[in-house]
This record gives C-alpha cells, structure tokens and sequence, in this order.
C-alpha cells in the first residue's frame, strides 16, 4: 500500500479529550435504483409490499428510541420523534403509495425520487431547523429502502479494530447503532458544538470534532486517525514522531483525569486560606450529570438557549420549568445560575428574526431580543421563577449595555411573579438576579450596574470580541483575540473592584476561566467564582491549591503594566510557582 501523507484539519471541538485508531469512513448509503414498470395486478402487491417496509420501519425507530430512553436520555430519544413524524408525513407515503398507483411504477424509484425533492426543499429552507431536517428524511427513507429490498443494516458490524467514524454527518439513529461497536471517536465534515452528534458524543463522552468542512473527501478506510476534541484537530496518518507524541498526550489526559477526579470532593481554597468558587458551565440539562462527576461546585452559566435550538416550535413553559428545575436539585448544595436567552449571534432562531441581520453579533442578541419579544421573555421567566422553589437558583440576564435594559428585565421579572402568583404558584421571592458583564460599555459602567445586581459574571469571550473588535468565530482576527491585552486586563481589573465596592460578588463564566495560566492572575484580581466547562473543574482547583493569594495579589499588580499581551504571558510563565508548574498536565511525570 502507498503510504500517504500526513493531514491536520481544524475543526469545532465537538466534545473533549484525545483518541487515536482507524477511520471508519460512512459513505451516503446511496443505492442506484432501477426504474422498473409494474403490470397492473402487480400493483396492489407493490403497495402492500411497501406497507409491510413502513410498518417495519416504525417499529425498528420505536425501538431505537426506546433504547436511547433508557441508556442515554429521554431528551435524546424525543430526536426520534421527528423521525416518526416523516414517517407519518402525507407528502413521503402517502405520495408514494398515489404514484407507484398512478405511474405503475416500483416503490424504491418512487420513494428515491420522492427522497430526492423534499431534501432539497429542506436543504434550500432558510431556517436552520428545517435544513437538519434534510438528513432525518434522508434518514427515514435508507431505512424504508432496506425494508423494501430485505437488505441487514449491517453498519459497522464488519469492523474488528477501535474505529473512528469519519462521516458528512451522522444522524442520531447511526450515532445511536454505533454505540454499541467498536466506535471511540467521531468527526463529521458539517455541524457545530450543538448538533446531535455532538451531544451525543459528549454524553458518551468519546472525542468529537465536527464542522470539519472536507474530511470525508481526504480519508480512506483503514487511515489512521488522532482526534483531539479538546483542541478541535484532526491528523490523519500521522508521522511516527507525531504518533508517540499524542499516544503520550493521551496517557498523561487519562492519568491526569484519574487523578484530577480524586479531587472532586476537595474545596478551592488557597495555601493561606482564601476560599473561592468552582462551579461548571453547563449547555443542556443532562451535563449536570458531568458537573458532578468532576466535582462542580454548582453551576456558573447554565446557557438555556440550547433549549430553543434544534426544533421547530418554541420550548413552552413547562418543559422549560421541568429543564431548570432538574438542574436546579441536582446541583443541590450549590447554586445553579440560569442565564436567559442569549439568541442572535452565533445562534440563530430564524423565526425569531435573527437570521437577517447584516451584523448579528451587534443587532438583535442577548437581552436585546427578549426585551423586544416580551411574552416570549415571560414565558422563560415564569419557568424559571417556578424552577426556584426547587433549589439555589439565581438568574442572570446577558448583553446587558446600560442600567435601563436591566431594570426593564427586572420589571418583566416581577410581572412574571405577579402572574404566577395569580395562578398560586409560589417561587422564591429573594431571587438574586445578576448580569453577565461582556460589553465594554458594561465593563466601563460597572459601577453603576453594580448597585443594582446581586452578582456579576464576566464573559470575556464576549467581551474581548467586542473591546478588540475581532469576532471570536473567525480565524483571520483570532491572532487579535488575547485574553492578556492590556485593555482586557484593565477591565477586568475596574469591574471586579466595582463589584467589591458595593460587596456583590463577582464570577468568570468566559473561556480565561479555564486557563490555568491564568488561574493565579484572576485571583490576584479578586474574582471570587470561576465557572468552567466541567472536565477543567479539577484543573482549576488543583491550581488554586498551589498558590497563595497574597503572592497572587502582587502577581496580577505586576501583569497589569506591561505593555504587550506577549510579555505579560512570558511574566505570568516565569512566575508560576514550581507547584502550578509541576500540577499542569503538560509537566506531569
Ligand atoms: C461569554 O461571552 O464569555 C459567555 C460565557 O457567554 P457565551 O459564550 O455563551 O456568549
Ligand atoms: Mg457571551
């Protein structure tokens, strides 16, 4: 075999850690159908025949979703509801059952032809929810195609090494089938953090990374593979050199999470004894599962929008109140911050309108949104208010930009508690309501916004985009995009002291929290929570209890007046102490 030469794609990190085995490429299942010209006492034969493949088919789905219920999750499994619903769709069977009738023709070319049509109308559709739909027709269809010519699934069953799957997409029923083979990794050339195959991986917790672009058209089975999902990178047929490295990497990933999780129950408090909050960010109800697991003190940033994304309706109340409320007595001694909805963006509801911004990362997002949409706003509201007599819950309003976008939220707050209230439903009446501070011109006006919120939490993602002007989801500004620029440090350095100064607390649910680098710095600055994604929770306790705030309090003194980020990473470097150095995965013996 020629050997062929080593390839790195960067992609969306999907879901972290490090995997490394052989491709296992997933082909479109497209099958050449011939066109075959029925005699008319054929015909009744073919519509049952067909029948015989939908009744198949339902049952088959039925069982998949029963099986995702149980071994992975209930919210997984409604997935497949969707696909019962196509099954059900007049326009696929009951339109193929009225042609192979009127054209005499076979079922399989019908139903191709028909296949055919509706995924390019999906795929054509402006909205998001409609275009995935494309897929779960695709989907349906090949498993109505097997029924009808007596064809085993067989996927993957030939497969007798560790694989990674290497597919354009992967639909939930063959993410669901490969769970049970020899599958430890995904990577799929389309797909963002939130597509199902993502949230599937990360509940499996296998490596994942999509949006890769391309990577179908650049392996072949039998490639050997590294995934890092924490990175976001794809190497295919690595060099021995680079082999040895990641095998490396992995052995010291897994080692340092077996150790990292003997600190679960472990406070984070300092060598001189300044305690301090870790708590974990989570995207859908069932990471609580994870935040646990790797010792979460609570939960920082709970982004509800994930909620509103993928479907085609709007969450009601109640299955928001069931989503907040389980997360809320889960996460039980501790608090669990629920932000609101943080649509526009990146994160698109295209029948809330965002879609055809020409600047959505400065139109219609966050805060914005819901005050324009009140009723849309109160219904979150409400089941956010009735998810708090549950627990420790506070809730959090992102994007805000000015004191009155927050006492407008705030007024729509207490009419969502007068009408419940109205209803008798009780919620608790000191709920603390706090503001992400990810705008400069929060950050600048700290101080006023401070007086009225329970609590700030940073979200420098955001804010060092919009303090740099360089979008956080473009490649060719990321060189811009430092969480050490001196403007970032400065902020952060005026709201922390704002807060303090009206003595409400003040937490970090962006990125920089997760850097471990950083850890020292952020506390000599006086943040007092850190929320993180969960598997870095471990990390960033162990360094808190490696350093001492009072040499933490000089160290960040010194950071703030350097000049240039690059020196002020090569200060923060050179000043870990030997015990922060020694803790980092990186430096592990
Ligand atoms: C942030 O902006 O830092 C943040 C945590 O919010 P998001 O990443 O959801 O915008
Ligand atoms: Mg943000």
């Amino acid at each position: 075999m020629v050997s062929r030469s080593s390839l790195e794609f960067k992609g969306v990190a999907a879901s972290p850690g490090i995997t490394i085995g052989t491709v296992y490429l997933v082909g479109s299942s497209e099958v050449q159908v011939k066109k075959i010209r029925l005699a008319e006492p054929l015909v009744e034969k073919e519509l049952a025949r067909l029948q015989v493949a939908v009744d198949a088919t339902r049952k088959e789905i039925e069982t998949i979703k029963q099986r995702v219920a149980q071994e992975v999750g209930f919210k997984e499994s409604e997935i497949f509801n969707a696909y019962l619903h196509i099954l059900q769709d007049p326009m696929l069977i009951h339109a193929a059952m009225e042609q192979v009738r009127q054209t005499r023709t076979n079922a399989e070319f019908i139903l191709t032809d028909i296949k055919r049509q509706l995924v390019k109308q999906f795929q054509e559709s402006s909205d998001e929810y409609l275009k995935e739909r494309a897929t779960d027709v695709s989907d349906v269809v090949a498993r109505l195609m097997r029924n009808l010519t007596g064809q085993p699934m067989g996927f993957l069953s030939d497969a007798d090494v560790d694989v990674v799957v290497v597919a354009k997409d992967l639909t939930p029923s063959q993410t669901t089938t490969m769970r049970r083979e020899r599958v430890i990794g995904f990577t799929t050339d389309v797909g963002g953090k939130t597509s199902h195959v993502a949230i599937m991986a990360r509940s499996l917790e296998l490596p994942a990374v999509v949006g890769l672009k391309d990577i179908t058209e650049n392996v072949q089975n039998g490639d050997t593979v590294i995934v890092d999902g924490t990175a976001g990178t794809v190497i295919i047929n690595p060099d021995i050199k680079l082999l040895a490295r990641y095998r490396q990497a992995q052995q010291k990933m897994l080692q340092w999470s077996r150790k990292l999780k003997k600190l679960k129950g472990l406070t984070a408090v300092t060598k001189d004894g300044y305690r301090l909050t870790v708590a974990a960010n989570i995207e859908l109800p069932e990471d609580i599962r994870q935040a646990r697991k790797y010792g979460a003190e609570g939960v920082g940033l709970f982004r509800t929008e994930f909620l509103y994304l993928n479907r085609r309706d709007l969450p009601s109340e109640d299955e928001q109140f069931e989503a907040y409320q389980i997360v809320t007595r889960q996460s039980l001694p501790y608090a669990t911050i629920v932000r609101t909805l943080d649509l526009g963006g990146d994160k698109f509801l295209s029948r809330l309108g965002t879609t055809t911004e020409m600047n959505p990362f400065l139109g219609l997002r966050g805060i914005r949104l819901c005050l324009a949409n009140p009723e849309l706003f109160k219904t979150q509201l409400r089941a956010i208010l009735r998810a708090s007599h549950f627990g420790k819950l506070k809730v959090m309003f992102p994007m805000i930009s000015t004191v009155e976008e927050l006492r407008q939220a705030k007024t729509l707050l207490k009419e969502a508690q007068r009408e419940l209230g109205r209803r008798r439903i009780s919620c608790d009446k000191n709920l603390e309501v706090g503001i992400m501070i990810e705008l400069p011109s929060a950050a600048l006006t700290a101080d006023l916004l401070a007086r009225e919120s329970n609590f700030f939490s940073i979200g420098t993602n955001d804010l060092i985009q919009y303090t740099l002007a360089a979008d956080r989801v473009n490649e060719k500004v990321a060189y811009l995009y430092n969480p050490l620029h001196p403007s970032i440090l400065r902020l952060l350095k005026q709201i922390i002291q704002a807060a303090h100064n009206e003595r409400i607390w003040v937490g970090m649910c962006g990125e920089m929290a997760a850097d471990p680098l950083l850890t020292p710095l952020l506390v000599g600055l006086g943040l007092d929570e850190f929320s993180t994604g969960p598997s870095f929770v471990p990390q960033v306790k162990k360094t808190i209890r490696e350093i001492y705030f009072a040499e933490c309090r000089e160290l960040a003194e010194k950071a703030l007046t350097y000049t240039t980020s690059e020196d002020t990473e090569a200060f923060l470097k050179a000043h870990l102490t030997k015990e922060v150095l020694n803790g980092l995965p990186d430096n592990e013996s």
